[in-house]
């Protein structure tokens, strides 16, 4: 199984959730199967104890699990029916740990982040990418793991050392990080200097970003001075950079994405053709 990260820098709500899917749904186009995970790094066990006017709706899964909305994009988007598993809490990761030190499962032992909860996130992670989403009951090739947060809150740390450490686990070729960032337009002007941050952010903890994906709250383009700048000041080639400004449907991603040759770049960098042969070049 290939695994394709998506994690946020900045600000939350700058459309991570439909990045990943459009990720998804493009690499699916290329007869790749593909399930998703979403990571939301909050105590709660699920959403549906939450106030839907902060979260939005609750998502109800098949098998009954109350999730976070961005479940409902990948069922969608993917059209793949997903399980209670497929959404990943702090809550459901400190409780399982706590259960297992109840058992004596650590005996012996002072259970701690690192690494007790961080391999429990990998494990949760490497068993659910492989349980088959759709109905003809096989392994899928891609997970797409949406890690909710930002890079640098303390709620997410415990997920980006698990993903750290999980880049190492599953390998170099298996591995990829899509960094989704915001650009501001002042009156015209494309500011780099938050994704410059934020990428800063993401190396100091260890995770090098194979694609940025720069999030422009407005209708104008990525300007192509703003990915070279990018390209640049953090130290990803210009084709690694891709723009995604506002569309009228979110539903235009995926092909917004495409035009910017996401699919050649992951299939390169995860050697996807290995596991199939495209019907159709997207
Ligand atoms: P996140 O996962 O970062 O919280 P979402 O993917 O849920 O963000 O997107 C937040 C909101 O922004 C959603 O209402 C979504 O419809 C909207 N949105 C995301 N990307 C775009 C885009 N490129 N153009 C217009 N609206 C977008």
């Amino acid at each position: 199984t290939k695994y394709i990260v998506v994690s946020g820098g900045v600000i939350s709500g700058i459309g991570k959730g439909v990045i990943a899917s459009s990720t998804g749904l493009l690499l699916k186009m290329t007869g790749l199967k593909v399930t998703a995970i979403k990571i939301d790094p909050y105590m709660n066990i699920d959403a549906g104890t939450m106030k839907p006017t902060e979260h939005g709706e609750v998502y109800v899964l098949n098998d009954g699990g109350e999730v976070d909305l961005d479940l409902g994009n990948y069922e969608r988007y993917l059209d793949v029916t997903l399980s209670r598993e497929n959404n990943i809490t702090t809550g459901k990761i400190y409780s399982e740990v706590i259960q297992r030190e109840r058992r004596g499962d650590y005996l012996g032992k002072t259970v701690q982040i690192v690494p007790h909860v961080t391999t429990a996130i990998q494990d949760w992670i490497e068993r659910v990418a492989h349980i088959p989403v759709d109905d003809t009951d096989e392994t899928p090739d891609v997970c797409i793991v949406e890690l909710g947060g930002t890079v640098g809150d303390i709620e997410s740390a415990p997920f980006i050392e698990a993903m750290r450490q999980f880049q190492f686990r599953v390998g170099h070729e298996n591995f990829a990080l899509i960094h989704v960032s915001l650009v501001p337009d002042m009156h015209g002007e494309q500011k780099t200097k938050p994704t410059q941050a934020t990428v800063r952010d993401l190396r100091g903890l260890g995770l090098m970003p194979d694609l940025v994906a720069c999030r422009l709250m407005s209708s104008r383009p990525l300007e192509d001075a703003t990915k070279a700048k990018i390209s640049m000041f953090c130290h990803v080639g210009k084709d690694q950079v891709l723009g995604v400004h506002d569309v009228s449907s979110v539903y235009h991603v995926p092909m917004l994405l495409a035009q910017q040759g996401l699919v050649p770049y992951l299939q390169k960098r995860l050697d996807l053709q290995s596991i199939t042969i495209p019907p159709k070049m997207v």
